[in-house]
């Protein structure tokens, strides 16, 4: 030991104080809590820096007015929309009501070339997206939201993606629905986000379909343009395959050569309802165990455990290969796979917010986030479907702030796993970690600087789920 060194370890022995910071670094944030209003809280986490996004859906993230917005937009590219606001019961049988789209469904939105080819009673039934009046614009918005009581995963699951309709095949308006994502998340601070994007299922304005190959270009053609550029944020696309369908197979497989030769695709997830046991994890154990004889580029989040039974389906995603789990709830029944990621390299993607609007949990008592966070396995918080939730991921933060009574440590943990866990390369993620660590460092001297006071100014998007559950918002 030199002497320098010698010297510094006994004023350490002599002088505990000296390693008071780290103590006072902890309480700092427990005075914050205990003396800020829950406006000063709730934009306190807006104004934080954030790590990334890992799990959310693109059309999912769309907020109703930027759908609204966009699709009326969308006219310069040659996409008109119509949307179904009455019925004249212009079919004779059962109105095809277990259709993926039934007939009866309302707030069908059809692109101009579908609603021409449609019988003249039932082309009756639509209006020009643009002609809605206040009362109809209003229920068309709130029909992508989950804003009733009533309203839970069965609506979610089984309307909100149906009446999207053709608004989700029109690769131009897409590109805009990335923008408008990448600035609401950059605004909030993150720096990094790994959306599902589909490339799949396009078409042009006239109806011919689009290959997912040259949905991708026109994608990087938008990602190319400036304001993108301007919202600072580093982004990598996952395609995500509906599970339980009888082609799932011949998808999984299409989606493969799809990410491996299309930039910024870096992985395949799996999604669709886990309540269908059609889409059990090891059903694609043979077709991964081929794919990876042949892509070498090729990285998987996969969902798994959003179900309310206890099952193996973790333990059984992870022999598929996935380095991260979204969502992970039934993780809890499954105490040897709980061993084995304590600690390990393998991720829970947390959405904290879905998983109260999709019901999987009445409330928050019964979540096993904090069990997850405290006994070491991987976590970090994302957004999933925020557009249909009407909420953020401040909101995200301030659930799990309040909820679970996290530490100073605690928040930032999560945003660092966001970082660490992102599939991008190493250099990448160290570069954004240094981003993150120097942003946040700043930040928390401020935050110490000023305390709530600080954060007395209202510029935090306050939306539906946070207003309806936590009552910040003005009356
Ligand atoms: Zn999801």
């Amino acid at each position: 030991m030199n002497i320098k060194l010698r010297v510094v370890s006994l004023l350490l022995i002599m002088l505990p104080g000296l390693v008071l910071p780290v103590s006072v670094s902890a309480d700092w944030f427990e005075d914050f809590k205990t003396e800020a209003t829950n406006e000063q809280l709730h934009q306190f986490l807006y104004e934080m820096p954030k790590g990334g996004d890992l799990h959310h859906h693109m059309s999912g993230s769309g907020f109703s007015e930027w759908w609204f917005d966009l699709a009326l937009a969308a006219k310069s590219d040659g996409y008109v929309y119509y949307t179904k606001v009455k019925l004249n019961n212009c079919r004779d049988y059962g109105w095809q009501s277990f259709k993926t789209t039934p007939y009866h469904l309302m707030f069908q939105t059809i692109q101009e070339s579908a609603w021409k080819v449609l019988p003249e009673c039932e082309r009756d039934e639509y209006l020009l997206l643009s002609e809605l009046n206040e009362v109809q614009k209003s229920a068309w918005m709130n029909s992508f939201r989950l804003d009733k009581d009533y309203e839970g995963r069965h609506e979610f699951f089984e309307t909100h993606w149906q009446r999207l309709g053709d608004l989700v095949a029109n690769p131009y308006l897409r590109g805009e629905l990335i923008l408008r994502n990448f600035q609401a998340f950059a605004d909030e601070g993150l720096i990094y986000v790994e959306p599902q994007v589909t490339a799949f299922g396009y078409k042009q304005s006239d109806g011919t379909p689009i290959s997912p190959d040259d949905v991708a270009v026109i994608l990087r053609e938008r990602l190319a343009k400036a304001d993108i550029k301007a919202t600072g944020l580093t982004y990598r696309f996952q395609q995500a395959i509906l599970r339980f369908l009888p082609n799932a197979e011949q998808a999984l497989e299409e989606a493969y050569r799809f990410v491996s030769e299309n930039e910024p695709y870096v992985a395949v997830n799996m999604v669709g309802r886990e309540d269908d046991d059609k889409g059990h994890p090891l059903r694609f154990l043979p077709t991964l165990r081929a794919l990876r004889h042949e892509y070498n580029n090729v990285r998987l989040s996969i969902h798994a455990g959003e179900v309310d039974e206890p099952n193996d389906h973790i333990r059984d995603t992870l022999l598929l290969g996935a380095d991260r789990i979204g969502h992970g709830l039934n993780l809890i029944t499954d105490a040897d796979t709980m061993r084995l990621m304590r600690h390990g390299p393998y991720m829970v993607e947390i959405n904290l917010i879905s998983n109260l609007m999709l019901e999987y949990y009445s409330d928050y008592s019964q979540h096993p986030f904090p069990e997850y966070l405290r006994i070491g396995i991987p976590v970090a918080l994302s957004t999933d479907d925020r557009g249909m939730w009407d909420s953020t991921m401040t909101d995200e933060f301030y659930v799990a702030v309040t909820e679970f009574n996290l530490s100073w440590e605690e928040v930032k943990l999560l945003s660092e796993n966001s970082l660490k866990y992102a599939f991008v390369e190493e250099s990448v993620s160290h570069d954004l970690l240094e981003t993150y660590r120097s942003r946040i460092g700043k930040f928390e001297r401020k935050a110490r600087k000023s305390g709530p006071a600080g954060f007395s100014q209202q510029n935090a998007p306050r939306r539906a789920f946070i207003c309806r559950r936590y009552e910040i918002c003005e009356p």
